[in-house]
């Protein structure tokens, strides 16, 4: 064994050193982190198992190994593949590239085998023509389907130590008991919990909870920001919460790009609200500042809260529903290019080497976050000002405010232009 992965390392270009999180780190982990450490290429420390709450002692313990951060994944139940995904691309230096079909399949292909759709960039082009297409076929990393009632929405609330993550989860499941009582399937453990609100089904993880479940306490205090981190990766939805009297502090600050950069719905909720004396301008101020420190998710909601009155805690959890809906929105592409037209007319691209730059097209690749790809005639000569232009306009126009979009450009015309 020892051999041969010694072979294969010496090979590679990207590692994935694989831990059993359920097993915690073992003497054997730590040989094979050695061997592993003698790559010339990168390292991806990934933690299998991780379904549930049995595997977070062993997520933690694989800090130890000194590989960098674990990427948590439940390889059996299919969670976390597409954020492994991501960090392999990125460990390469590659960028998910949206590849064309060889031709498209049928809508009944697609639905003698909606699950085989595997990754998002290839079944999300299937859909590419469908022009004023709202039934939604695409599924997700777990293979599931976008528009499923009954699947949960998967909300994390983190934030600064004290910011009142605890007070507020404990808000939301005491209102929840009393709103729909104690019903089968609720179930409460220090990681996740399953609520119903207004007939939405939503899974809540606590991130609170997760840092009392470390083991060792020192080790707690240096995963705090981690903790964040993780609870990112497995939600859909992040709730920022932050302190009225302390409002974006640099470390509230680290947490909601990450949560931007990583492609998540985001919710800022501004906690100690009681504690507010000019509320009307304060909200003013903060929501100016939002906006600004936050440009990739520019029109991010902030709600005003008092966890421990409770006060604003049920706007809290619309603001959330309401910023997943949008994050998983789908533009049609006729609409889509109308706008292009009109975007372009309003300003035109510049020029380069003394010819003008044509956007011809563009579609919708995926949600989840939106993302949309633009075919361009020289793309790489497109000034990033340009861009933001479209992307604010593409923001404006279809109502996607507080969620982060994706914009990539492409070189050519429109590639379907012949199927179409
Ligand atoms: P966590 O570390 O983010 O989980 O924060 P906690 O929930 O433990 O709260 C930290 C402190 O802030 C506690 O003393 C809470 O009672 C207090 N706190 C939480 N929410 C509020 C609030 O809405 N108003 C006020 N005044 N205090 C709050």
């Amino acid at each position: 064994m020892r051999t041969q992965s010694e072979t294969a390392v010496a090979n590679a270009d990207l590692v994935l050193f694989v831990i059993d999180a359920r097993a915690g780190i073992t003497p054997a982990d730590k040989t094979f982190a050695e061997i592993a450490r003698r790559t010339s290429g990168k390292i991806l420390l990934v933690a299998n198992k991780c379904e549930g709450k049995a595997g977070s002692g062993g997520f933690y313990e694989a800090y130890e190994l000194g590989l960098g951060e674990p990427v948590a994944i439940s390889a059996e139940h299919g969670e976390g593949l597409s954020d492994l995904e991501s960090e392999m691309l990125d460990a390469l230096g590659l960028h998910p590239v949206a590849r064309p079909k060889s031709r498209r399949r049928t809508r009944r292909e697609a639905a003698k085998a909606p699950a085989s759709a595997a990754t998002g960039a290839d079944s999300d082009l299937t859909d590419i023509g469908d022009t004023e297409d709202t039934e939604d076929t695409s599924t997700d990393d777990e293979g599931n389907a976008f528009a499923d009632p009954a699947r949960p929405i998967r909300v994390a609330i983190v934030g600064r130590p004290n910011a009142g993550k605890s007070t507020l989860v404990n808000t939301v499941l005491g209102e929840e008991r009393m709103i729909t009582g104690p019903e089968p399937g609720l179930t409460r453990d220090s990681v996740s919990t399953d609520l119903a609100w207004r007939g939405r089904s939503i899974r809540l993880f606590d991130t609170a909870g997760l840092r009392r479940k470390a083991r060792v306490q020192d080790l707690a205090e240096k995963l705090s920001a981690s903790d964040a981190i993780r609870a990112i990766r497995f939600a859909e939805v992040v709730v920022l919460l932050i302190d009225a009297n302390r409002p974006f502090e640099q470390q509230d600050l680290v947490i909601g790009n990450r949560v931007v950069e990583e492609g998540r719905a985001l919710v800022i909720a501004v906690n100690k609200w009681d504690q507010v004396t000019e509320p009307q301008k304060v909200l003013k101020d903060l929501r100016e500042t939002a906006n600004e420190k936050f440009a990739g998710a520019a029109g991010v909601a902030l709600v005003p809260v008092s966890a421990l009155s409770g006060r604003g805690v049920d706007k809290v959890m619309q603001a959330a529903v309401e910023a997943y809906d949008i994050w998983n929105r789908r533009v049609p592409t006729s609409a889509l290019n109308r706008w292009l037209d009109e975007a372009l007319t309003r300003h035109s691209p510049p020029a380069s080497s003394g010819r003008r730059i044509r956007i011809r097209y563009i579609t919708q690749a995926s949600s989840r976050p939106p993302t949309f790809i633009a075919f361009c005639s020289k793309p790489s000569d497109l000034p990033q000002a340009y861009i933001r232009y479209l992307v604010n306009s593409l923001r404006e126009a279809f109502d996607l405010p507080g969620t982060p979009i994706r914009f990539a450009l492409r070189k050519g015309a429109n590639p379907y232009a012949d199927r179409r």
